[in-house]
């Protein structure tokens, strides 16, 4: 078994609106893939139909480690080995990290003395301790939130993290660290797919692959040149050498959440 991820197929509407369409990506285990796009292209969907949020029409296939995802419940998914970080992680008051991890383990048949020795060991490689007994997320920084994140997917070993925007939000120097540890929670039992609109953090860490999506579609794959081309003429220059229609004028709907990050690429 060497993919963590396969998805074929796959599209998905809400309301009436068509937002992935015919979409294929696949994660290898002990990969890194960023999938970069401008806003409204369908990232975060793919991550909610991957996980199972319902309202979605879904249509084509998903596997995680060659078991059939889109017939499970949200629930089962997740015991299956797959996770997610949010883009805006939720602060819960009243639980503490340690505690959420223990619970989260134990839920997912893991050992209570094994997930409390790795919680210690983690925490430690990953600069976690001072937060295990602190509330859920609770005043955190945006970027202390995300490591949180990341360090409860390294505790809890799924096969399969998806990392929703994992940069946005963040100053420079947490965006540096936050890659930092997504590249050290690299693993060869697990597949990580990284969703960025921004090439600045694939300056600190080392992805096999990168995907663009256009329109609810991957419309190209590539290393690092990918990045690069994409730095330097966005995402206009790319769809006009895919020969993609461009934007309709006015661009994408702005999000609120659009507002709070720092020179999108797609601007
Ligand atoms: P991204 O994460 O790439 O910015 P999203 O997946 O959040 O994009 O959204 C893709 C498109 O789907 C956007 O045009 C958005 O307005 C639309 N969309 C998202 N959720 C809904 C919904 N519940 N109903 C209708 N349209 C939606
Ligand atoms: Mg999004």
């Amino acid at each position: 078994m060497t993919t963590a991820l396969r998805v074929e197929d796959l599209s998905a509407g809400i309301d009436g609106n068509q937002i992935l369409k015919e979409l294929d990506i696949e994660v290898p285990f002990g990969e890194i893939h960023a999938v970069m796009g401008p806003n409204g292209s369908g990232k975060s969907t793919l991550c909610h139909v991957l996980t199972g949020k319902s309202g979605y029409k879904v249509n084509g296939s998903a596997e995680l480690a060659g078991q059939d995802l889109l017939s499970l419940d949200v629930d089962e998914r997740s015991r299956l080995g797959l996770m997610q970080s949010f883009q805006y992680p939720t602060e819960v008051p009243g639980v503490r990290l340690r505690e959420f991890l223990l619970e989260s383990a134990d839920e997912r048949g893991i050992d209570h003395q094994v997930a409390a020795e790795r919680i210690e060991q983690e925490a430690e490689r990953f600069g976690m301790e001072r937060f295990l007994d602190r509330s859920l997320n609770d005043d955190l920084s945006g970027g202390e939130k995300k490591k949180s994140e990341i360090f409860q997917i390294v505790v809890l070993q799924p096969k399969m993290a998806l990392l929703d925007e994992v940069d946005s939000g963040l100053d420079i120097d947490a965006v540096r660290t936050v890659a930092e540890a997504v590249e050290e929670m690299r693993s060869p039992d697990m597949g990580i797919l990284m969703i960025t609109h921004y090439s600045r953090i694939l300056n600190y860490l080392d992805v096999d692959r990168i995907h663009v999506m256009i329109d609810g579609q991957i419309v190209d794959s590539g290393g690092s040149e990918l990045a690069d081309e994409l730095e330097e003429g966005g995402y206009a220059a790319l769809r006009e050498r895919l020969g993609i229609e461009p934007e309709p004028e006015g661009g994408p709907m702005r999000k609120p959440s659009d507002f709070f990050t720092e020179t999108p690429f797609d601007i």
